[in-house]
């Protein structure tokens, strides 16, 4: 069996900013993050096979898949999905949900085809404002939210599960059970500011798959967190299997920022206008100057709800590695990226393949030596906090 499965990069959560006739979706996206564009970015510059749009929804971004599916540029894939190229794009939707006494949580849904997706927006349309926008809140209870996508056929994934404004650990509740029915869930998005380690503090997470996705709002930044599967060819169905360990499938690695690089890793204090890094964990006060005005980070929100005393990896776990994306490299800008695409192709070969000598042979050996070290996780970085991305100081 085993020898008819093959590597596949997924990166699960990229937002439209726009339709083709430019009514916006992610009003925070870029113009240009159409549901084409991102296909062909994904396919031809990032090298991932498995993209999943999460604003698919939209009755906007539909009408896009309808032209683009009878232009005969893309197709519907049997297993799930619409294919252009080589790479799939799964179908998937951001929600918004709150439950009596708690903040909000964003989560995932995706279906497998365009038909079960229009369905289940018209479901959505008498739950929600305005429909053809993204991350919109969904006027009906979350459990009834979770039935309604498992009775179609679909899957719930809970997004950035630990970042501080919107999701069931950062500003719903401290268990999972007091936001969602825990065997209607398929997986979990760990977010930029986390990694598996950071999760294993927390027992309940044990029996669920994690991914790492980039929450993509420009062309750009797609493919800055991914994951690696094994699949048969890139599909709904496969990846399901892959989320249950079924027939070889699996995830085989997770590729994600430091979470040192995220905008939530520790906690900013609003008074200083300071991240808080230090050793301990913050959670009342600044202790620079005393002040209540903290946004937590996600390091001290994970510590403060934690039933274990340290983190504790489920055997079972693909490793997690840390990667730097080529756009937080110093002195790697848009024309000396444009030079490494022209000559080697995609980014995750970039990322993943080309060797020091030939990356040192077209941008020179200080900025080859400093991706390679990124690959290893040996430069140096400054945590992020309270919306500031961390940054990489260098080797
Ligand atoms: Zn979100
Ligand atoms: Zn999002």
């Amino acid at each position: 069996m085993s020898e008819m499965l093959t590597t596949c990069y997924a990166d699960l959560h990229i937002h439209i900013g726009r339709t083709e006739k430019g009514d916006p979706v992610k009003i925070s996206g870029s113009r240009n993050l159409t549901f084409a564009n991102i296909a062909k970015e994904a396919a031809e510059r990032k090298g991932i096979s498995l993209i999943g749009i999460i604003d698919c929804h939209s009755p906007g971004v539909q009408e896009d898949i309808h032209s683009c599916l009878d232009r005969g540029e893309m197709s519907e894939v049997p297993g799930g999905g619409i294919a252009y190229g080589n790479t799939t794009i799964l179908l998937g939707c951001e929600l918004e949900i709150r439950e009596p006494g708690q903040g909000p949580a964003h989560l995932l849904v995706y279906f497998p085809t365009l038909q079960i997706m229009s369905e289940f927006t018209s479901w959505l349309a008498k739950r929600m404002k305005n429909v053809g926008l993204s991350s919109q809140r969904l006027h009906a209870p979350a459990r009834t939210l979770q039935e309604e996508v498992y009775a179609r056929g679909g899957i719930v994934i809970p997004a950035h599960i630990f970042t501080p404004h919107k999701s069931i650990y950062g500003s719903a509740a401290d268990h999972l059970r007091d936001v969602l029915d825990p065997d209607l869930i398929s997986g979990f998005e760990l977010g930029l500011s986390a990694d598996t380690e950071m999760s294993s503090w927390l027992s309940e997470l044990d029996r669920y798959p994690l991914l790492t996705n980039s929450d993509a709002h420009s062309l750009g930044k797609i493919g800055r967190e991914y994951n690696e599967l094994l699949l048969r060819e890139p599909s709904f169905d496969e990846l399901l299997l892959a989320l249950t360990q079924r027939d070889g499938r699996r995830i085989t690695a997770n590729y994600g920022l430091s979470p040192r690089l995220g905008k939530y890793h520790r906690t900013f204090c609003g008074n200083c206008q300071e991240i808080v890094d230090e050793q301990g964990n913050t959670v009342d006060r600044c202790p620079y100057c005393g002040s209540h005005k903290l946004v937590r980070g996600v390091l001290d929100r994970i510590r403060s709800i934690a039933d274990r005393t340290e983190p504790c990896i489920p055997p079972s776990r693909p490793p997690y590695y840390v990667q730097v994306p080529l756009e937080f490299i110093p002195g790697l800008g848009k024309r000396k990226l444009e030079a490494l695409l022209a000559a080697y192709g995609t980014e995750m070969n970039i990322l993943h393949k080309v060797t020091e000598r030939e990356l040192s042979a077209v941008v020179g050996q200080e900025l080859a030596t400093m991706i390679v070290k990124a690959r290893s996780g040996e430069i140096h970085l400054a945590s992020g906090g309270g919306g500031t991305y961390g940054k990489v100081l260098g080797e």
